[in-house]
């Protein structure tokens, strides 16, 4: 092979994708590659969230990577800190480091004669054959629109943003929001503060969660068993898979049905105040909006501090938040649990593809990928865990292992000499884009609920097939749906 066909490689991001994409071109016997990060360390989501109570809610032994099982997990879904240092370990142990420029965003990639040409935010100009996105989905806090918020005059900050040097103990805490992020906080945080009110727009379903600790002897029953140990990952990946992730895609389907009776159940035996109890209830099906899982919420909003507002927000004043019914909830700090905007992917870096396309143009109406990788006009640029994946559906680690798997055999075609440029055609993502949105109709994110889900026409911005069906197609690109240029 001539060493013009190696290509360099620029990945965005040095999050769990981004790690995951060095380690599997070094793999490949790609050296050429550098990662931007555009903070001073790695670790994406799981170094921007550190709210008390971050946890992951898909089991730690399918949370990790594939090839670096990890025997030494400490419960079954683990706290957000473990988390990220074992993606530092796994960056440490693979010989990563060196491969990532910290401080350095990347601002502007442009695609002129054939490659990228790349500039950072420090003014640094780079080159590559090819650039890999793997820039994460919930990474842009969205603030709500309610007025007031400069006139706080206690601390005020997003759960993305938790201001660590603002002391909670003791004092009148507000969370809006009660999404995954807000129920985490509320279980984690009530009974250290003297007030904790919780402004809740929408009821969410919780289903219960056992999070028991993993004790010393399992682990090192892990660790002496390693082909155990992948053995066990792959038996809990693929109970996930048949329990709850084929399931989402029928709403009717027996496992929704169970799901609906554990969250009513679980709403039901524990909450004992029956005027609460209602406010609770959601009035749309579970998993409809993304399932929130939680051992203790329901326990910990009884409390006699803790308190649900379910009165709408009028605005925020200088000692609180003021609801429509005219009550003003004095507070000390406020929490926003407001979520992320879901639709910016690669953004806000400057994305120009072949004859002077931009990104911002292609995803004027709303961002599409082809399976969520590939885009028109967008030569060798993929994504991982782009527009449309399969976000709700398996753990983010899995999708994103097959995805690089899949973008390497493109990769390869340019390696191999077959062509110069590849991405998908126009034709082939609208055709793509249309089956996919015909095949929402009867999943469970359409069954009526307000959700993150959900692009700006009510269709669900999400993967609405199987699991298998995603490893097939990941398994090999459909050659045909491509634009090759030699
Ligand atoms: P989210 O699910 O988008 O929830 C945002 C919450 O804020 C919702 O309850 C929403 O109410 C409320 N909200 C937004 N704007 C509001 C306004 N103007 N007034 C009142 N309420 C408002 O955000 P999130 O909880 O941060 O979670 C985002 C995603 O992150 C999750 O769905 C999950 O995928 C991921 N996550 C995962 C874990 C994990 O354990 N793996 C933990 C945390 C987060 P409505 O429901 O009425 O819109």
């Amino acid at each position: 092979m001539s060493k013009s066909n190696e290509p360099r490689v620029v990945i965005i991001g040095a999050g769990m994708a981004g790690i995951l994409s060095g380690i599997r071109l070094r793999e490949a016997g790609l050296e050429d590659f550098t990662i931007y990060e555009k903070a001073e360390r790695l670790g994406g989501t799981w170094r921007e969230n550190t709210y008390p109570g971050i946890g992951c809610d898909v089991p730690s032994h399918i949370y990790s990577y594939s090839f670096a099982p990890n025997p030494d997990w400490s419960h079954l879904y683990s706290p957000g800190a473990e988390i990220l240092e074992y993606f530092e370990r796994v960056a440490e142990s693979h010989g990563l480091i060196e491969s990532i420029r910290f401080g350095e965003e990347i601002v502007r990639c442009e695609f002129i004669r054939g490659r990228w040409m790349i500039e950072t935010s420090t003014g640094r100009r780079d080159e590559a054959d090819f650039v890999i996105a793997a820039t994460g989905v919930l990474h842009h806090p969205k603030l709500p629109d309610i007025e007031g918020f400069d006139s706080f005059e206690g601390a005020c900050f997003h759960s993305a943003r938790w201001d660590h040097s603002v002391k909670i103990d003791g004092k009148r805490v507000g969370i809006i929001g009660t999404g995954s992020t807000a129920v985490q906080i509320v279980g984690a945080i009530t009974e250290r503060v003297e007030k904790l009110s919780l402004f809740q727009r929408t009821a969410q379903w919780i289903a219960p969660q056992e999070n028991t600790p993993y004790s010393e002897e399992q682990k090192s029953g892990f660790r002496a068993d390693v082909k155990g140990l992948h053995a066990m990952r792959r038996e809990m990946a693929q109970a996930f898979h048949e329990a709850f992730s084929n399931g989402l895609l029928d709403a009717n389907s027996p496992q929704m049905t169970n799901l609906q009776e554990t969250c009513r159940k679980n709403l039901e035996e524990n909450v004992h105040d029956p005027e609460l109890r209602e406010r609770l209830r959601p009035n749309y099906q579970a998993a409809c909006k993304r399932l929130v899982i939680s051992p203790n919420f329901y326990e910990v909003i009884q409390r006699p501090n803790a308190e649900l507002v379910t009165d709408p927000i009028e605005c925020v004043e200088p000692a609180g938040v003021r609801t429509r019914d005219g009550t003003l909830h004095e507070l000390d700090v406020l929490v926003l649990a407001t979520g992320f905007r879901v639709d910016r992917f690669v953004r806000p870096t400057e994305v120009i593809g072949r004859g002077g396309v931009k990104l911002e143009q292609v995803w004027a109406e709303r961002p599409a990928a082809y399976l969520s990788i590939s885009i028109p006009d967008m030569p060798n640029f993929f994504l991982l865990n782009g527009p449309n994946g399969p976000v709700g559906n398996f753990s983010l680690i899995e999708i994103a292992e097959q995805q690089i798997g899949y973008v390497l055999q493109l990769v390869e075609l340019y390696r191999s000499g077959a062509c110069r440029e590849v991405c998908v055609s126009s034709d082939a993502l609208a055709r793509f884009d249309a089956e996919r949105v015909e095949a929402t109709r009867g999943t469970v994110w359409s069954t009526g609920c307000r959700s993150w889900y959900l692009d700006d026409r009510g269709v669900p911005a999400t993967w609405p097939w199987s699991f298998e069906r995603f490893c097939e197609e990941m398994s090999a690109p459909k050659l045909e749906d491509y634009e090759l240029v030699a």
